[in-house]
């Protein structure tokens, strides 16, 4: 859009660039289709635009995609916007706050990309908002001061590195892909800015993100200070300093992402940190009714389909959305996809309800919650060849995983999940999916 074009619009809908909502628009469309470019849309896309303002950057994505979902804070430019597009079924409109939009139903339109000529003022909000795991997208572009973008892409050594550089990094990869002037915006702004197109990581070993966070809010609290003087006590400080091939007065900005890895898992005293599957665990093999007929173990069942036993559990808030777990990609079974709250194999002599007490215990860190039976499901493939027993638990409390099993958890409003199956199956475990048509069955 020109200047012209822009001042049109906002002659119309009365809006005064405001400097607390980083209203300076875009006025150069080659720009503007440069940035677009790098979301790499294609036809079975949605993307959600943060900020679409006069639709600088919305006029070059509308038309190429399956949906576009645009969140505007200021009521004039989200109803011009609805106006403009109003003949169209694929094009939304949300007039709200992007800092308190709800993700959670973009789980269900994958592929999602987010794109953002963000405000200046609340851009890191919003990017939390957004960008933190778990989150549906494929790919991200951003405008925002070159500044921040530089922030978010720094490494050890350079001036701008820091906390900001080191959370985004560990979720994100990040690339700085084009410098745009002041000039080519409507009013001029005081900064350059700067555009990322930011790639989702699967390179990094697994790591408690909560951990993760405290460390570096710790380590970064006082810059200036030693880190052993910041972080925990721990006894083996000299173990860690050799690990890490650093001298013992380091201070947080040395430390590259990795590093700051190994020092979370250093930290992490969850039981389960380091135990992937184990092959050689021993479970009660079973007949057709259920029966115990001898033991074996996980391997050899596994391989050879032979009837055995696990329990799952769906775990609701007060509000009675679902938490579901995002499976470790580590994992040998189902890596990488949606699952019930928490589930596992019985292990040989132990019963069905001892088994659910242990896993919420185990893999979500509840104790002691009072579980209602929802009902069983006979083996079949999509279980693995196992009879489930399901149960439901009410928790309201704060959840530990072990990052070895769990990437993510989140609670989902039941209707979010009922779509997101719907439309992708395959982002969730097969023996969730049978435990799901059960609770359905059941709550009707
Ligand atoms: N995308 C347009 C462009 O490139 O010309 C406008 C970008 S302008 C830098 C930022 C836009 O974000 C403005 O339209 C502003 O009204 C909107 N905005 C500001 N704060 C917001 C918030 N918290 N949530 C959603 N939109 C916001």
């Amino acid at each position: 859009m020109t200047e012209r074009e822009i001042r049109q619009v906002l002659n119309l809908t009365g809006v005064m660039p405001s400097r607390q909502l980083g209203q300076n628009f875009l006025t150069d469309a080659s720009i503007a289709r440069g940035i677009v470019d790098h979301l790499d849309l294609q036809p079975d896309d949605t993307v959600v635009e943060v900020g679409p303002g006069t639709g600088a950057l919305t006029n070059h994505v509308v038309g190429r995609v399956k949906k576009v979902i645009l969140v505007e804070f200021d009521s004039r430019l989200a109803a011009a916007l609805r106006e403009k597009f109003s003949g169209r079924t694929d094009v939304e409109v949300v007039h709200q706050d992007a800092v308190e939009f709800d993700l959670r139903r973009l789980f269900a339109d994958r592929p999602v990309k987010f794109l953002g000529n963000l405000p200046y003022a609340s851009g890191g909000a919003i990017m939390k908002n957004f960008l933190s795991v778990p989150h549906p997208f494929e790919r991200a572009v951003i405008m925002l001061q070159k500044e921040v973008i530089d922030r978010l892409s720094a490494v050890p050594g350079h001036s701008d590195y820091g906390l900001l550089s080191l959370r985004v990094q560990s979720a994100w990869h990040v690339e700085t892909v084009m410098e745009v002037p002041p000039e080519v915006f409507y009013p001029i702004p005081q900064v350059d800015s700067s555009v990322a197109v930011l790639l989702p990581r699967a390179d990094l070993p697994a790591f408690d993100r909560r951990l993760f966070d405290e460390l570096l809010r710790r380590g970064f609290g006082q810059r200036r200070k030693q880190l052993h003087k910041l972080l925990p006590d721990c006894d083996d400080w000299a173990a860690l300093v050799a690990k890490l091939g650093m001298p013992a007065t380091m201070r947080a900005e040395e430390l590259n992402l990795e590093q700051w890895l190994t020092i979370t898992h250093h930290f992490d005293d969850h039981p389960l940190k380091e135990i992937p599957q184990k092959g050689s665990e021993v479970f009660d093999v079973v007949d057709e009714d259920d029966q115990v007929v001898g033991r074996s173990t996980r391997a050899e069942i596994h391989a050879s389909g032979t009837l055995h036993r696990a329990v799952h559990i769906f775990v609701f808030n007060k509000r009675r959305d679902l938490l579901l777990q995002l499976r470790s990609r580590w994992k040998d079974n189902h890596p990488g996809v949606w699952d019930s709250s928490a589930a596992g194999h019985l292990d040989a002599g132990e019963h069905y309800h001892s088994c659910a007490v242990r896993e919420l215990q185990e893999e979500l860190g509840i104790e002691k919650e009072a579980l209602i039976e929802i009902g069983k499901i006979r083996p079949c493939k999509a279980t693995g060849w196992e009879f489930v027993t399901l149960y439901a638990a009410q928790y309201q409390g704060a959840l530990r995983f072990p990052c070895s099993e769990i990437d993510a958890v989140q609670w989902f409003p039941l209707p979010v999940i009922e779509d997101w199956l719907k439309n992708r199956p395959d982002d969730f475990a097969t023996g969730f999916i049978e435990c799901w048509k059960l609770f359905q069955q059941t709550s009707r």
